[in-house]
């Protein structure tokens, strides 16, 4: 039996306590065995940001790995290039003992219906990145297949580079059916294959990894942050201060201090910055997120939970994106993007990127 570990270090069957909190049940590579993974073929539909990085992780921990895409996939020539065998969703699906589903996860109802579904078989693993489809009901697999989840908590290009230097990122793992009542054991297997085990798998269900990944997103990562960062850029320059002033101290400088965050939390932030920063930490961080603001982000949550956000989202991608596509022309023609790229263009050991689409409007303004 797989020792599970919680976050407080110690080896436990069950999960503990910590002031009355239930805490996470956390697997390390020695509760899991690569060779059940190993005893398997294993379908990687879609060859993107994820797929690329799960399909290259697993063969190279000796894994039989197909992926499949499309005819005429933009993807199929970097996948061949691997050396990898490439298939039809539908072909690979077949083949498969274990698919899991990488393309978009607005497009994969309708790839699941056309060319998984039929393939599906007793015995077969179903697996996902992301809850998505399962939580919201898009997808519904039968009652005889196992259904897991491995959702590496990084972009799928860090997953591929960590793991080439011998490391690991962390990711979730969830069974939504279990048919065959070995489905945790395959999906630590998977992970270890991917190299998560390294860095530390927390057990989740579908529903917790879904609605918190869309409540994050959307109250503090990217809904959260970049309007705070629009806010304040906004204040500065309406106020008379010069742009650029404005762009370091409310963008550039943002990764200087979520570095310190992420290294060691807000009392490291608050440790290395001033004390008169550490104090507008506190006086002016409960005026900008009010009472008004946590009610806000309470409504949020509680949509993603009643699935009104997926429903609207579902819709607004049958209908082609049209207000979703508008919205991202409209902000990338936001000032503070529009005076970005040439500063960074100043610092190349930042390593610039042109996010694609504004590159055309950038030229356009300098005409
Ligand atoms: P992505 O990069 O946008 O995936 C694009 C890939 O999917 C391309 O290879 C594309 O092929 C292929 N594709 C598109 N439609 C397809 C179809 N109908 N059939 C087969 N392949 C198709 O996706 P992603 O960001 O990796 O996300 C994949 C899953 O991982 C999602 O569930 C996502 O929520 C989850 N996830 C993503 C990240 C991340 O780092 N991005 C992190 C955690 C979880 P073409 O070249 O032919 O277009
Ligand atoms: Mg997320």
């Amino acid at each position: 039996m797989a020792l599970k570990q919680n976050l407080l270090g110690k080896q436990a069957k069950d999960s503990s306590t910590l002031k009355g909190k239930r805490m996470a049940n956390l697997y390390y590579d020695n509760s899991a065995d690569l060779a059940l993974i190993q005893g398997k073929k294993v379908a990687i539909i879609g060859y993107g940001s994820q797929g690329h990085a799960h399909a290259l992780n697993l063969r190279d921990s000796g894994v039989s790995v197909r992926v499949g895409l499309q005819p005429g996939s933009a993807s199929a020539s970097k996948a061949q290039k691997e050396g990898l065998t490439v298939n039809t969703p539908a072909e690979a699906a077949a083949w498969a003992d274990v698919i899991m589903i990488l393309a978009p996860d607005t497009k994969q109802p309708k790839l699941y219906r056309d060319s998984i579904a039929p393939h599906l078989a007793a015995g077969k693993t179903l697996m996902f990145a992301h809850g998505f489809n399962i939580r919201f009901g898009s997808i519904k697999p039968p009652v005889s297949v196992d259904v897991s989840m491995i959702a590496p908590k990084a972009p799928g290009h860090r997953v591929r580079e960590v793991f080439t230097e011998g490391g690991g990122t962390p990711a979730l793992l969830a069974v939504e059916q279990d048919a065959s009542g070995k489905a945790n054991a395959l999906a630590l297997s998977y992970a270890k294959g991917l190299g998560c085990t390294r860095a530390g798998v927390l057990e989740t269900t579908f529903t917790e990894e879904t609605e918190t990944d869309l409540f994050g997103e959307q109250a503090v990562l990217c809904g959260g942050v970049s309007e705070l960062i629009k806010a304040g850029f906004e204040t500065l320059v309406d106020a008379g201060y010069q742009p650029e002033v404005a762009y370091f101290e409310c963008l550039h400088e943002l990764k200087l201090i979520v570095d310190l965050i992420y290294r060691g939390g807000l009392s490291y932030m608050r440790y290395s910055v001033s004390d008169t920063a550490e104090q507008g930490d506190y006086s002016a961080g409960p005026r900008i997120i009010t009472q008004k603001t946590r009610e806000e982000m309470r409504k949020i949550l509680s949509e993603i939970r009643d699935g009104s956000f997926a429903k609207k989202w579902i819709e607004e991608n049958e209908k082609g994106c049209p207000n979703f596509l508008a919205t991202r022309l409209r902000e990338q023609t936001h000032p503070v993007e529009q005076l970005g790229p040439k500063l960074r263009a100043m610092m190349p050991f930042l390593q610039p990127v042109v996010a694609p689409g504004l590159a055309t409007k950038a030229a356009a303004s300098e005409k």
